[in-house]
């Protein structure tokens, strides 16, 4: 079997920093990692990254838009440029990410992901959807259109699943039948993630119980810590299995507020996110509207213009990975579970997903250490970039 050998590589693993390593790669499958040299036979692929790092592909669990697309376009080709410019930034899956919009919108989106994994998926891989909302607060809905918000439905989330996977929703879990809601989405395989609510610690509880394990860009829209009233904040710092999703451009968290989660929260336990927006890839001036709202996109700032709200990112993950590295100092192969293997983890792909180990599934971005941009991603053992 004809096999691809990757030579001179800085293997960023999780627990595993090894330089001068080579990788060899026989069908979707990582065959083998280690120190010894591998000679290539004819029709062997050899590929020398000349000492950059090779890292397990990007997972990122929450991004709605990149290249002026955004996932709730009616548009079908919205999803292709999106995976396009996800499978740019290193990312190998994802979950494109939908906005607090109509039922009818949703159902769009969700047919045209399906259309997206029809057509083989060319570029990043779509193993499911993320529902950021409608059943959030309508106090804290940050850049969602309020005008959609509605009461938590499991027929809602079964007929979109229907069309195409779900594997997250974003919900308020202080909103009527809540609790009860985090269950019915676990039986589902859904993961219920608290996001944009004004949830105290004891309406987070009986939802915690049910099984909610996973919180919407931590601290972002969500009750901050007060010493009387710790709030979502507090219950993220409190309770030790919450998965935090975190978005590390240092603009939506201040650096040490970056520093203040990635050293006092388990690192098994935070998944980085990009939650970028269709201006994500695009040049300051460019102006939109997201669920009806105006957004304008100036040093790198995605705000609404009406009010200013931060309304998502145009982080790449390989960015946030160097933010955190650069803050805390913590090594990059205690940090890479961050960006991957965790996000695996929760989606049930732990064992095959998100580690450059022997038996795992050959999705690896090859970052380049000066400018932390990709130079090369292979998706299922292919060189796709
Ligand atoms: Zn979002």
């Amino acid at each position: 079997m004809q096999k691809t050998i990757i030579k001179n590589a800085h293997v960023i693993s999780p627990s595993v920093d090894l330089e001068g390593a080579t990788i060899v790669i026989e069908g979707k499958k990582i065959k083998s990692v280690g120190k010894k040299a591998v000679v290539a036979k004819p029709g062997d692929i050899v590929v020398d990254v000349k000492g950059q790092y090779v890292m397990p592909g990007f997972i990122d669990v929450h991004t709605h838009g990149a290249n002026t697309y955004d996932f709730c376009d009616a548009d079908p080709k919205a999803i292709f440029e999106l995976a396009k410019g996800k499978l740019e930034e290193g990312v190998t899956s994802f979950l494109p990410t939908t906005l607090t919009v109509s039922n009818e919108e949703l159902k769009v989106a969700a047919k045209n992901a399906k259309a997206y994994a029809e057509a083989g998926m060319p570029y990043s891989k779509v193993p499911g959807i993320h529902l950021e909302g409608p059943f959030i607060n309508v106090k804290c809905c940050g850049a969602q259109n309020p005008a959609y918000v509605r009461k938590p439905s499991v027929k809602e989330v079964k007929e979109i699943a229907k069309i195409y996977p779900v594997k997250a929703i974003s919900y308020a879990p202080e909103t009527e039948g809540g609790a009860k809601f985090a269950k019915d989405m676990l039986k589902m395989g859904v993961v219920p993630s608290c996001g944009h609510t004004g949830a105290k610690l004891a309406d987070l509880m009986p939802a915690y119980k049910n099984g909610l394990r996973h919180m919407t860009h931590f601290c972002n829209q969500m009750t901050p810590l007060h010493h009387r009233e710790i709030g979502m904040v507090g219950a993220g710092f409190l309770i030790e299995d919450l998965n935090t999703e975190v978005i590390c451009d240092k603009i939506h968290l201040c650096p040490d507020m970056l520093k203040l989660i990635f050293t006092r929260r388990s690192l098994a336990h935070i998944q980085m996110i990009t939650d970028s927006l269709r201006c994500s890839h695009c040049k300051d001036g460019y102006a939109f509207t997201m669920g009806g709202l105006e957004v304008k996109l100036e040093k790198g700032e995605a705000r609404l213009v009406k009010g200013g709200n931060l309304a998502g990112s145009t982080l790449w993950m390989g960015m946030g990975l160097k933010n955190v590295h650069d803050v805390t100092g913590i090594p990059l192969k205690d940090l890479v579970r961050t960006t991957s293997w965790n996000q695996a983890i929760e989606l049930g792909c732990g064992d095959t997903l998100g580690k450059v180990e022997k038996g795992f599934t050959a999705d690896l971005v090859v970052i380049n250490p000066k400018s932390w941009k990709p130079s090369a991603v292979f998706v299922d053992g292919s060189q796709r970039i």
